[in-house]
């Protein structure tokens, strides 16, 4: 693993570099070509901050990525097309049809079958649009970083088309994540199975995802591992029970992106209340929509339980879904009051709100002051809004305890973009900080001492991460 010279610009190279070199500009710079600027800082406190900020190692606590053997052999359901088009797949697909792209030259866009080089004439005359979002911003500094290539443009394509497919090789998760990246550790939720025994698994440690123990239930794709035969309620609660022996000592923590298809108002309901409502659903008979949210509230709170008894956060998707089009938004308006229910109901038990409930962030900012036991993830927010993210950590910090913060995860499938992301969590970090002292609400030195906390130190403690990575050295699936 990662064997052999890097083929990846080494970070070096950036680490405390345009700070050095480049004095006067405050705030960013665009290079020719590219939206994507990298930091430059003019002053004494930007630079401090920013170096400390650079050299400090992230803990990415949420990530999709799919196993690097899949990468390497391109066959994976995920990989719609095994060219420089997957890396614009997530997330940019979206704001491409949100810009204006017809469906046809999408698909185009993203199938095996077209041409990549002929894939930049479908997105050209796109690329405008969007090229200042925060999904393009990472991917073009990606670009930079991992092939020396400035901008996507009709010059530079076949320059990112080739470094993309010399990129991909064994060893090369390590490199993007490690190495260029400085990323410790990740935490992934794997959206092809419940647990990921992944072969690397202190680089990419994992979620348990209670996603479908609690919704559907999907009864295939957690029963089978086990082997239990589910005819009622019972042989489900033994399947729960058993993903969590088996894999509740080598987990990080429990994930559900429950708020994708309903309200996060989970209600305690006992077994009894719903047993004939499992029945129902296994054979596969209708069942009115209150019963149904009765009988993924109960298993809702058993998972949680469960979680809890094994010492494990429980992750819940708040806020912006992913996707075009398709948002019902009244239903991200009731979250803050749902999430701080949840907390108030069990009060023993860790929730992590992911992507900072955006564009509701400041709510979340609420809870999270008033409500010992719920944490704040800013996974997804560097990309999904920049200057939001930044802002939110602004506020966050001088209102909130600092140690329930925890300010990265890519939130990606690939893992090539998330050096984009995480070069921008990086950028909005130090801003943050930086404004906090220009403005006078921190000095330097409490700004300096933040840097640690924020970026890994609050991760290691709440997921627990010295223990976990002991355990996962020797894993039963090694
Ligand atoms: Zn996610």
């Amino acid at each position: 693993m990662g064997q052999g010279r890097s083929i990846f610009p080494r970070r070096a190279v950036v680490k405390g570099g345009p700070a050095a070199r480049t004095p006067g500009v405050r705030g960013g710079v665009a290079r020719r070509g590219s939206r994507a600027p990298e930091v430059r800082a003019s002053d004494d406190v930007s630079r401090a901050v920013w170096e400390r900020v650079e050299s400090t190692p992230l803990v990415d606590t949420h990530e999709h990525l799919i196993e690097e053997e899949s990468r390497v052999s391109g066959e994976h359901e995920q990989v719609s097309a095994n060219d420089w088009s997957f890396l614009v797949a997530y997330y940019l697909d979206s704001d491409l049809r949100t810009c204006g792209m017809p469906a046809e030259d999408h698909e185009a866009f993203l199938s095996p079958a077209t041409d990549p080089i002929r894939k930049w004439e479908l997105l050209e005359p796109y690329w405008p649009r969007i090229q200042h979002t925060g999904y393009a911003q990472a991917v073009e500094i990606a670009a930079r970083r991992l092939y020396g290539v400035e901008g996507l443009s009709r010059e530079t394509i076949r320059r990112v088309q080739d470094g993309y497919r010399q990129g991909i090789r064994p060893g090369f998760y390590k490199e993007v994540l490690g190495e260029v990246a400085l990323i410790e550790s990740c935490q992934v939720n794997s959206l092809e199975v419940p647990f990921s025994e992944s072969p690397q698994p202190t680089l990419l440690m994992q979620d348990i995802s209670i996603l479908g123990m609690h919704m559907g239930p999907d009864v295939e794709a957690y029963a089978t591992r086990p082997g239990i035969e589910v005819r009622d309620l019972a042989d489900w609660h033994r399947v729960i029970d058993w993903w969590f022996e088996t894999y509740g000592p080598y987990a990080v923590a429990v994930k559900t992106q429950a708020a994708y298809s309903r309200d996060i108002d989970f209600d305690e309901v006992p077994p009894e209340d719903v047993e004939g409502v499992f029945k129902r659903v296994l054979d596969k008979d209708p069942v009115d929509p209150d019963d149904e949210k009765r009988l993924q509230d109960h298993l809702f709170w058993y998972c949680t339980r469960k979680a809890t008894d094994h010492d494990l956060p429980v992750k819940l998707h708040s806020g912006y879904y992913a996707g075009d089009n398709s948002t019902p938004t009244h239903r991200l308006y009731g979250t803050v009051d749902a999430a701080s229910a949840l907390c108030r109901r069990a009060p023993d038990t860790r929730f992590v709100y992911m992507h900072i409930n955006y564009p509701f962030y400041e709510d979340l900012i609420a809870v999270a002051k008033h409500c010992t036991n719920c944490y704040v993830d800013m996974c997804w927010a560097w990309i999904l809004s920049p200057v939001a993210a930044n802002r939110f950590l602004m506020q966050y910090l001088v209102t909130a305890p600092a140690n329930k913060v925890l300010t990265f995860g890519g939130d990606y499938v690939p893992v090539e973009p998330v050096v984009g992301h995480a070069a921008l969590a990086r950028r909005g970090i130090g801003v943050a900080l930086a404004q906090l002292v220009d403005e006078g609400w921190l000095d330097l030195e409490a700004a300096l001492e933040l840097v640690d906390p924020i970026m890994r130190g609050n991760a290691r403690a709440l997921f627990g991460l010295e223990r976990k990575t002991e355990r996962l050295k020797t894993a039963p699936w090694l």
